[in-house]
């Protein structure tokens, strides 16, 4: 399968994007968001530090990222292919997995843009909320996947709760911090020639147009 990094503001569907592939063809899923929400409740000083980074809607550190990063692609299934949901998000983290794809003799793979509305995104990131159990995400606002029942996870009866970040200051920052220091990563790839745009509105629709690229 091929290796794929999806390119996203916040909240523009990577997360369900993934889901639906890991369901669909069993990709191994990797969001440095996770993995740095992970890092951030562990009780040490590095720990604390990526909580306050987090709340801010800070990018955490390239070193940071990218250490847990290569931890995680060293896990075997990865091997079988894998989705980067949240990663790279500088061009100096896509350079340093440009080498480090290099080092592992890995496939680079395909580069997925999602094309989302601001207004979109700004109702998704408000009215988002994620089971603690199983990770599943729902929205309260969109009238798309709305739980039914309030506050309880369908698929696994789980406790549905906001991340820290999910709020409208931090939409602010996080959109800001995404126009500034990840959209050049769109020319980067385009010019590697991998990259290419499917339109992040409608779930069925995003499925379909990944599919068209991954079957090609
Ligand atoms: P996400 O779950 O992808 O929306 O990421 C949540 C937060 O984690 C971001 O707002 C950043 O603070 C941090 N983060 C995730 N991935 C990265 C990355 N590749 N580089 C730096 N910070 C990241």
């Amino acid at each position: 399968m091929k290796n794929i990094i999806l390119i996203a503001a916040p909240a523009a569907g990577k997360g369900t994007l993934s889901e639906m592939l890991v369901e669909k063809y069993g990709y191994a899923h990797i969001s440095t968001g996770d993995l740095l929400r992970d890092a951030s409740s562990e009780a040490s000083e590095l720990g604390q530090k990526i909580a306050n980074m987090l709340k801010n809607g800070e990018l955490v550190t390239d070193e940071i990222v990218f250490e847990l990063l290569e931890k995680r692609l060293e896990n075997k299934d990865t091997l079988k292919g894998y989705i980067l949901d949240g990663f790279p998000r500088t061009l100096t983290q896509a350079k340093m997995y440009d080498e480090l794809v290099k080092k592992l003799n890995r496939e680079l793979g395909i580069v997925v843009v999602l094309n989302t509305s601001y207004e979109t995104l700004k109702k998704r990131i408000v009215g988002r909320v994620l089971c603690k159990k199983c990770g599943s995400v729902y929205n309260t606002l969109t009238g798309v996947n709305a739980p039914k029942q309030e506050g309880i996870c369908d698929k696994c009866g789980g406790e549905l709760l906001k991340r820290s970040d999910d709020n409208e200051t931090s939409f602010a920052n996080r959109y800001q911090t995404y126009l500034e220091k990840t959209e050049p990563l769109i020319d980067y790839y385009k010019e590697k020639g991998n990259l290419f745009y499917i339109n992040g509105e409608n779930k069925e629709q995003m499925l379909e147009e990944i599919e068209a690229l991954l079957h090609d």
